[in-house]
């Protein structure tokens, strides 16, 4: 039934039914469930249609979403449906993984007071009750353009880019070197936030659009840099970030200290029914284990969760600032609170110890300085500290930097930054390299997936204009020559 607006002063924010914990606890499953349609109809209701709205202000999208509200409250959920993804190929992920409460949610204005309007929730309402009714379809170009765009990279930001250049008529090739599409999303991010079938269904959706996907293919070992810019009028590198940070402690060479990842792939391969030798050897499960996860952002989130999950005996998050100045979601914490997971706030390590296989973690508590060049108050030891935490398991969630993609690509001529991403012109996001642009991570260094999409549709755009010129100019020529 069709709900009047402005309900913020007459009914409460209510998510979706989250599960118990204790049955969270054993499965992967999300735990989150989908809005019934009245409820969601009333959630987008609570929203008092701003003028300026800061929500869609902080949306790296810049989502309509007084609009997309307006409607779903209105139950003319087709129309919400096509102004939500007119701004978005993948509303459905961000609807259930975006940090909210940082970005649309955090500043909507009725959280002065009332508590915010559960915009995620409706937009992953609104899709899936799109993907159900099937009214989301391929992409239909309304005609063939002949040029052809190579795209190095299936997470989010290839894939937008690519849905969105589709969409022009560009014929699309997609490679990646993992055997699935997705990106992180299929091998960093688990099921309990985003299941696989989710993205699975974008890429048979994408697929029946037109797009090709060469996967087990990997730019630097299957083919360089070079060969590809041979093959296609341009390219897109799209290649996320993955070099693990480390620590420089004693100890930290003992067995079972392992990278996040390195731990986040197993699991999520072991659960989509892969034979995962170093899972099955027990190096990468927590089960019976005592883990510790050294990191406060939502790569750390993710594996103190998975390790609830594997069975491990206890639990513990050491983090060397304190709860408010964590990276991670702040709803991710209060989950993985809830799920058993014991906080370390204030606390790094000092040294890893154990004979061959690590036994504790011994760390110092932390009381936090002046503030640093970046604004953020840095973390300081404080003397005769010391305490020890005991680990069987010590997974390093500390943030990835990106890799040497000029010496993997064969291609010197790329030009990175001091952190090792990719250089590009801000205005055309094409990096040294004529026709050859880049978006997501490998520009930003570890984001989020909502700016990676961003970046895709953006880099998308800029492409598009590229290959116009390059189309007229060729056309020119091609008449001089006659
Ligand atoms: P990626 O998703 O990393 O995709 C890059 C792709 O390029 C991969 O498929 C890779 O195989 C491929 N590739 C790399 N090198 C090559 C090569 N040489 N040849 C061929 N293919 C190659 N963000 C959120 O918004 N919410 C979250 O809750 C969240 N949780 C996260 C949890 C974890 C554990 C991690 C690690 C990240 C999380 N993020 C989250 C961040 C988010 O996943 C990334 O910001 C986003 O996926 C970046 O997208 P991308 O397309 O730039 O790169
Ligand atoms: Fe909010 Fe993310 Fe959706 Fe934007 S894309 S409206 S930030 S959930
Ligand atoms: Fe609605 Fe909140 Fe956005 Fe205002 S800020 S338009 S109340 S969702």
């Amino acid at each position: 039934m069709p709900q009047k607006l402005l309900k913020f002063v007459s009914v409460d924010k209510s998510m979706p039914q989250k599960r118990p914990a204790g049955e969270r606890r054993q499965d992967f499953s999300e735990i989150y469930g989908e809005f019934a349609r009245r409820n969601a109809a009333e959630q987008a209701a609570r929203c008092s249609q701003c003028g300026i709205p800061f929500c869609q202000v902080h949306c790296p999208l810049q989502n309509n979403i007084p609009d997309w509200l307006k409607l779903t409250a209105e139950d003319r959920l087709e129309e919400a449906y096509e102004v939500s993804s007119a701004t978005n190929n993948m509303p459905e992920v961000c609807g259930r993984i975006c940090p909210q409460d940082r970005l649309c949610e955090g500043n909507c204005v009725i959280e002065k007071g009332f508590e915010s309007v559960t915009i995620g929730s409706v937009e992953r309402y609104i899709t899936e009750t799109a993907f159900n009714e099937g009214w989301v379809k391929p992409a239909r170009p309304r005609r063939e353009l002949g040029q052809s765009v190579g795209i190095i990279g299936a997470g989010p930001g290839g894939l937008a880019a690519a849905d969105q250049l589709r969409r022009k008529g560009y014929r699309i090739t997609v490679y990646d070197r993992y055997d699935r599409v997705g990106g992180l999303l299929v091998y960093g991010i688990p099921n309990f936030k985003l299941e696989k079938e989710i993205i699975q269904r974008r890429h048979d959706l994408l697929s029946a659009g037109g797009i090709e996907f060469v996967l087990d293919f990997a730019v630097g070992r299957d083919a360089a840099l070079a060969e590809l810019r041979q093959r296609h009028d341009a390219i897109l590198i799209a290649t996320g970030v993955y070099q693990p940070r480390d620590i420089a402690c004693p100890g930290v060479g003992l067995k079972n200290i392992v990278p996040a990842l390195d731990y986040l792939i197993a699991s999520n391969r072991k659960g989509l029914g892969d034979a995962v030798p170093e899972f099955d050897s027990g190096d990468l499960d927590a089960s019976g284990k005592r883990v510790v996860v050294i990191g406060g952002g939502d790569t750390a989130m993710d594996c103190v969760r998975t390790a609830v999950r594997q069975g491990a005996k206890s639990v513990r998050c050491l983090y060397r600032r304190d709860r408010e100045n964590m990276p991670g979601s702040q709803r991710e914490v209060r989950n993985a609170e809830e799920e058993g997971v014991e906080f370390v706030w204030l606390a790094a390590p000092e040294a890893f110890v154990g004979r061959g296989k690590v036994r504790g973690v011994r760390a110092h508590r932390m009381h936090l300085g002046t503030a640093d060049a970046s604004g953020r108050q840095s973390p300081q030891p404080i003397e005769g500290s010391s305490f020890t935490l005991d680990a069987d398991l010590v997974v390093k969630a500390l943030g990835f930097d990106a890799e040497d993609l000029p010496g993997l690509f064969g291609a010197p001529e790329l030009k990175v930054t001091r952190w090792g991403t990719v250089a590009i012109d801000q205005r055309s996001m094409m990096t040294a390299l004529d026709g050859v642009f880049a978006a997501g991570d490998i520009v930003r260094g570890a984001s989020l997936v909502v700016w990676a999409i961003r970046d895709g549709r953006d880099a998308a755009e800029q492409m598009h204009e590229y290959m116009r010129q390059k189309a007229a100019v060729a056309a020119v020529s091609a008449d001089a020559a006659e």
